[in-house]
């Protein structure tokens, strides 16, 4: 077997570069590869490996086949996150959800190897072993996960220690910087039985700047304005909306703050920023934001009419009360 064939001139979209017959054994000292040959061979084997990669990938398949439940709630996730950035509250990659999803995991899923280093939360918490989430992707969009959620968003592993987690499907996305606030959140729910899945962080246009005015932050004088506007925001959020003053975004205090209020609300507003809301899956959280917004719309509406709205009486809002058996 003699040298190689010497090769034509470089054609650079070819990649393909003559190997030796391999039906006999390979005498490298009898291998003469030029210079520009290496580089061509080098980039081909590069290009291979790059395809090789890609196939991979596409044939990974999702942990949402064969799972019609799990795939139901994740597309419930999308769904919402399609009407977030519809409704204009989610600019750029702003919001955050996050969902334990710990029910729909069986024990294949359970013993799926990570796709990631083991990652460290910040705080330990007892409350989470064992427990399934589905994380925002940090820096995602809003109107990218919702077309693509397993693209723009991960599932992770609560390891046992219940102080870091692994990245287990479907694609190695790191979850929101907001994870540990949001597990904080996940915890108390767990750990009080209240049966709340799910948490949605947004930026409702009205409601924001409804906490741009001082008169509107007191205990409860949001909440009696946008309840007294349409007697469904009182039905359909009936705890009304918390406030949390303005606080560093990703802040400790911020999340503290945050999960006192949700004590006593389902749905928290953060100053001048957008508002928290917890609830049993993602659509039952993202409604009470909605029908919250809807109020804030009317008020605004009738203030741009000229006219302070007249609102619902205490009375008129007492029966509501009674007849829907609310909480308040
Ligand atoms: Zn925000």
């Amino acid at each position: 077997m003699g040298p190689m064939r010497p090769m034509g001139p470089m054609r650079p979209m070819k990649t393909t570069v003559a190997l030796p017959c391999p039906k006999r054994p390979l005498d490298a000292s009898q291998i003469s590869l030029t210079k520009n040959q290496i580089v061509r061979l080098s980039k081909g084997i590069l290009k291979y490996l790059c395809i090789a990669l890609e196939n991979n990938r596409k044939e990974m398949k999702s942990i949402l086949e064969g799972r019609p439940a799990l795939k139901a709630e994740i597309e419930k996730i999308a769904e919402v996150a399609g009407y977030l950035w519809q409704n204009g509250w989610a600019e750029r990659n702003g919001g955050n959800i996050t969902v334990n999803i710990t029910e729909y995991a069986d024990d294949e899923l359970r013993q799926l190897p990570a796709i990631s280093d083991v990652k460290q939360i910040g705080i330990t918490l007892p409350a989470l072993k064992g427990c399934y989430f589905y994380c925002k992707g940090t820096g995602k969009r809003m109107r990218d996960l919702a077309r693509w959620p397993m693209q723009n968003g991960s599932v992770i592993r609560i390891l046992d220690d219940c102080a870091s987690y692994v990245i287990i499907a479907d694609e190695a996305v790191m979850p929101t910087s907001e994870l540990p606030s949001h597990l904080i959140v996940h915890a108390k729910q767990i750990e009080k039985g209240t049966g709340y899945k799910a948490t949605v962080h947004t930026h409702p246009i009205e409601l924001v700047a409804m906490s741009h005015n001082r008169e509107f932050l007191g205990k409860d004088v949001l909440t009696r304005i946008l309840w007294s506007m349409i007697p469904e925001t009182k039905a359909f959020c009936p705890l009304g909306l918390g406030i949390v003053p303005y606080t560093l975004p990703g802040s400790n205090e911020l999340a503290e703050a945050t999960l006192k209020e949700l004590e006593d609300y389902d749905v928290v507003m953060w100053e001048k920023h957008g508002v928290f809301a917890k609830g049993t899956d993602v659509m039952d959280a993202f409604d009470q934001i909605d029908v919250l917004s809807k109020s804030a719309k009317i008020y605004i509406d009738a203030r741009c009419m000229g006219f302070e709205p007249e609102g619902m009486s205490d009375e008129q809002m007492a029966e509501m009360t009674r007849a829907f058996n609310l909480p308040r």
